[in-house]
């Protein structure tokens, strides 16, 4: 079992200050495979005093020196793939490819969008006769779950030491591994002491106490809804920043006139990573017409998921987080059933084979209805709810029934009805016809899915104050 119990802290690995123990699971397996430290105030108040002594000297130095030791880290992150993939996989049960590819590879897709921002960022621009400027906002609390952990951590960490200011992370106490690989990264990198610095804990405890943390500037989170409002009640006494990347609970709308495999697409998309991705497309809503070809296309595609262990090779996938999450799922199905929707594949229990580990199968309801508890509450895990509607405007009043506004989705061959659909729909992004984005693109939600926009310039610019100066024209 690893032993992982320091922290980063002021360019060092260091003790906890007093000892409290948590073992990391691995949901494929259900055996322990870590043990980390849970912080304590003095643990979080020698982090926030680190980023705040290195703040002056970091935000001085100019874009370019920050670029340098990015790029140093960019190469360190590239050069230890297979050790984070393998990292990722162990915490939270990506399958390995998955994890060595996918998972790993958000990083430097993030970096390769925050480079190319920098490259453009004017720090000081003219505004008529005024100059405004871009100042870093100083020491930032970071708070990250764990489904796609390095994604999540590369889409703050990097924007944030990109503009000046200075960072304490606190991981997924589920998933911390990964956090504390890129821990290491950073230190090889070499930068300045304090700059970079990392406290395990749960939201409870180093969570609150970096929200609440009057030496803390702003805290980028990124999680579930319920934590983001505890975050937000907590932030406000001290008037910090508080940027929120939330839960989703995306609609799929595919006309009559859908790409041929948009069903299909879409079933793969919702089922990736477990169905542990916030912007899943997991309300599939069909044109009445197209119903009954797409419930067979849906529950073909279905049969073709394949379940199994992390550590195996290939495309299936894994288990879900934690048996409390399973539980939560096996909850949902159970309540899917009950209300009376159609289980057209999958369902309760475990798949066929796998009696150990935290396994759900590939479940798919028809006839969902909207006053459907699965249809309006985040599973996530492999479970999509079907829906027909009549028209456009129904599908539309329809995806919009909803309190978040993350992605949405839009299948049609008729281009003025995807523009047209893609700007009523109320949510921060909008794929259409499984055109997949670039990167540095605004990631970010509407309604209750958050507030922040992450990725590119946009990322940049969310760690920034904006300063306007008059009398000394550019
Ligand atoms: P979570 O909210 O339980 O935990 C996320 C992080 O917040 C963890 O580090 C946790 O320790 C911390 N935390 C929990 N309560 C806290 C509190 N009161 N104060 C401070 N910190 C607290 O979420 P999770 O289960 O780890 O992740 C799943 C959720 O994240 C889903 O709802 C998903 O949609 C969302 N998510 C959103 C995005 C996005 O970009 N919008 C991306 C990934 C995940």
């Amino acid at each position: 079992m690893l032993e992982k119990r320091q922290f980063y802290i002021n360019g060092s690995w260091v003790d906890p200050v007093s000892q409290n123990d948590l073992v990391v699971m691995n949901p494929s397996t259900e055996e322990a495979c870590a043990v980390i430290s849970l912080g304590n105030t003095a643990d979080t108040d020698a982090a926030v005093a680190a980023a705040n002594a290195a703040f002056p000297g970091w935000a001085a130095l100019d874009m370019e020196a920050r670029s340098a030791y990015l790029h140093k880290f960019y190469d360190i992150y590239v050069a230890r793939q297979a050790e984070m993939g393998a990292a990722i996989s162990m915490e939270m049960g990506a399958p390995i490819d998955l994890a060595t590819n996918s998972q790993w590879g958000c990083g430097p897709w993030h970096m390769d969008g925050f480079f190319e921002a920098m490259d453009s960022f004017e720090q000081e621009r003219a505004y008529r006769n005024e100059r405004v400027r871009m100042e870093p906002i100083g020491v930032c609390g970071m708070i990250t779950p764990w489904n796609w952990p390095m994604n999540q951590v590369v889409l703050k960490v990097i924007p944030a030491l990109a503009v000046g200011c200075t960072v304490v992370l606190k991981p997924s106490e589920i998933a911390p591994l990964s956090s504390l690989l890129f821990a290491e990264m950073m230190d090889e990198a070499g930068l300045p002491k304090g700059v970079f610095n990392l406290v395990n804990g749960d939201g409870a405890g180093v969570g609150t106490q970096l929200s609440t943390h009057p030496d803390v500037d702003m805290i980028s989170f990124t999680g579930s809804t319920r934590a983001g409002v505890a975050i937000s009640k907590a932030a406000a006494d001290s008037l910090k920043r508080v940027s929120l990347e939330l839960g989703g609970k995306g609609a799929n709308i595919v006309f009559a006139d859908a790409p041929e495999k948009a069903v299909r697409n879409g079933v793969l998309h919702c089922m990736n990573n477990s169905g542990q991705s916030c912007n899943a497309p997991t309300r599939m809503l069909v044109e009445r017409s197209y119903y009954p070809e797409a419930l067979d296309i849906a529950k073909a595609t279905a049969a073709k998921v394949a379940v199994d262990l992390s550590e195996k090779p290939g495309r299936h996938i894994g288990p879900v987080v934690s048996e409390a999450q399973f539980d939560k799922i096996q909850g949902l199905i159970e309540t899917g059933i009950k209300e009376g929707a159609t289980v057209l594949a999958g369902g309760l229990g475990r798949p066929e084979g796998l009696n150990k580990g935290y396994f759900v199968r590939p479940t798919i309801f028809a006839d969902v209805t909207p006053d459907m508890t699965i249809y309006r509450e985040e599973i996530f895990g492999p479970v999509l709810a079907i829906t027909p509607f009549d028209d456009e405007a129904q599908a539309i009043e329809m995806a919009n029934d909803t309190v978040y506004g993350l992605t949405n989705y839009i299948q049609t061959e008729d281009s003025e009805k995807r523009l047209r659909v893609a700007r009523a729909v109320r949510s921060g992004m909008v794929e259409t016809n499984s055109v997949g984005f670039g990167h540095g693109i605004p990631f970010g939600g509407m309604k209750q899915s958050g507030n922040g926009r992450e990725g590119g310039p946009w990322g940049l610019e969310e760690f920034c104050e904006v300063k306007v100066i008059s009398g000394c024209p550019m």
